[in-house]
C-alpha cells in the first residue's frame, strides 16, 4: 500500500514553516511533496493553539494560530503541493544523487532534496507504559482515536484519561457499548463543566462505571485479543475489569523518533545546520524551523520563514544544475493563480 511519487523537494512537516517552504520552493519552480504525522496541516499552531493570538508575525498585529495556517495554505496552493497526511516519515535513504523517504503508510517519496521542517518531532498519542501494548495496538484492541463509533457497539470499553476526549467519548459510547469504565487518577476531570456533570449523572444511574482513583496497570488477553484491563490504585491495590477495548486519552506529544537515526548532526535533539543555507551534514538534506539549530537561532515562526527562503535558494542548483538563478522579487515574477 501507499503511493510512490517523484518530486523536486520532499518536505517533512506541514507546520507553518513547512507550508511556507512550499511557497518558497514554488517561486523557484521547484515542486514539492509535504508529509505530516498529523491528519491536518499546521503543526503546533493547529494542534496546540488554534485560537491563541500570535503577535509577532510581520504585518499581522494579531493573528490566531488557525488563521495563520489558513493563509499559509492559501499562499502555497498555487504551487499544487501534494500533501501526504496522517503518516510519519520513518526512513531516509540515499539513491545516487537523490533521496528516498519511506512513510508509515508505505509511501515512497523520491526527491532531489529534502527539507526537514519537523518542529520538535512527529505528533502522536501519549501511550501508557503497558507490557504487550504493541500487539493490542496492532489488533485494534487499544486505540487512541475513535474513527468509527459503530466499532464499539456491544463491546466492553475501558476509557482512560481525565480530559475532554475521555469524558466526551464516555458519554457517547455508553449509548452503544455493552459496558463503559472510565479510569482516572483523581476525582476531578479537566473537561467542559457541563460534560463533567453529565458524566457524574450517568455514573449515578449506573450507565458508566467510574474507576477512581485508579491508573492503568496491565492488559490481559492472548497478545492480540484483549479480555481485560488491570487497574491499580496509587497504593498498588489491583483489580481487573473485563474489556474488549482500551481507549487511552492522554493527549498528544512530539517525538523526534526516526529522524534521530538518519546520521544527521544533532545537538540536544535539534539538527545542526549551516546558517546561510540551512544544510545539514548530509548533502541535499536541509533543516528549517524549530528543529534546526545554529548559533543565534531563535525558535520563532518568522525565523523559520526566512530559513525556508534560504533553504530553497540553496537547493535550486541541485534541482536545476547549471542554470543560473537570477534573484527576483515576488512582484516581478508573479505567482500562478490557484
Ligand atoms: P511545527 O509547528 O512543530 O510542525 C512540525 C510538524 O512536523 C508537525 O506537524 C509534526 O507532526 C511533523 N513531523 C515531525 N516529524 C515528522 C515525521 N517524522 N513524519 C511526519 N511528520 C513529522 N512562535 C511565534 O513565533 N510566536 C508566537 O506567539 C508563538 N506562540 C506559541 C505558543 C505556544 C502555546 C506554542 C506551543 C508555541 C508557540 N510558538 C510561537 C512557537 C511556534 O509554534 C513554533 O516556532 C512553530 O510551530 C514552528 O514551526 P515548524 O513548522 O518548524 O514546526
Amino acid at each position: 500500500s501507499g503511493v510512490t511519487v517523484e518530486t523536486d523537494v520532499a518536505i517533512i512537516g506541514a507546520g507553518p514553516v513547512g507550508l511556507f517552504a512550499v511557497f518558497e520552493c514554488g517561486m523557484l519552480r521547484m515542486r514539492s511533496v509535504v508529509i505530516d504525522a498529523l491528519d491536518a496541516v499546521g503543526g503546533q499552531c493547529t494542534a496546540l493553539y488554534p485560537e491563541k493570538p500570535i503577535f509577532d508575525i510581520p504585518a499581522h498585529p494579531a493573528i490566531d494560530g488557525a488563521a495563520l495556517i489558513e493563509k499559509l495554505e492559501a499562499q502555497a496552493a498555487p504551487f499544487n503541493p501534494l500533501y501526504l497526511l496522517g503518516r510519519r516519515v520513518e526512513r531516509l535513504r540515499s539513491l545516487d544523487d537523490e533521496w528516498e523517504l519511506g512513510t508509515s503508510a508505505g509511501d515512497r517519496v523520491r526527491a532531489k532534496a529534502v527539507i526537514i521542517a519537523a518542529g520538535a518531532g512527529a505528533f502522536g498519542p501519549n501511550r501508557p507504559p503497558l507490557a504487550g501494548l504493541p500487539g493490542y495496538e496492532a489488533s485494534g484492541a487499544v486505540r487512541y482515536l475513535v474513527a468509527r463509533r459503530e466499532d464499539f457497539r456491544g463491546k466492553r470499553v475501558v476509557i482512560a484519561g481525565g480530559g475532554d476526549s475521555a469524558v466526551d467519548w464516555a458519554l457517547s459510547l455508553k449509548e452503544i457499548a455493552a459496558h463503559v469504565v472510565v479510569v482516572h487518577r483523581r476525582p476531578k476531570f479537566r473537561a467542559a463543566p457541563e460534560s463533567c456533570v453529565r458524566l457524574e449523572e450517568a455514573a449515578a444511574r449506573g450507565e458508566v462505571e467510574m474507576a477512581i482513583p485508579y491508573q492503568l496497570h496491565g492488559l490481559e488477553g492472548d497478545g492480540t485479543r484483549m479480555t481485560g484491563v488491570v487497574l491499580a490504585t496509587l497504593k498498588g491495590e489491583t483489580k481487573t475489569v473485563p474489556a474488549d477495548h482500551l481507549l487511552p486519552f492522554y493527549g498528544l506529544s512530539m517525538e523526534l523518533g526516526p529522524i534521530a537515526e538518519w546520521g544527521l548532526g544533532l545537538e540536544r535533539s535539534h539538527v545542526t545546520v549551516a546558517p546561510s543555507t540551512c544544510m545539514t551534514n548530509l548533502d541535499g538534506i536541509h533543516a528549517i524551523g524549530d528543529i534546526a539549530t545554529y548559533p543565534g537561532k531563535l525558535k520563532l515562526i518568522l525565523q523559520g520563514f526566512s530559513e525556508a527562503a534560504m533553504a530553497a535558494h540553496a537547493i535550486h542548483p541541485r534541482v536545476f544544475p547549471g542554470e543560473a538563478l537570477h534573484f527576483e522579487y515576488s512582484t516581478s515574477k508573479g505567482v500562478p493563480v490557484a
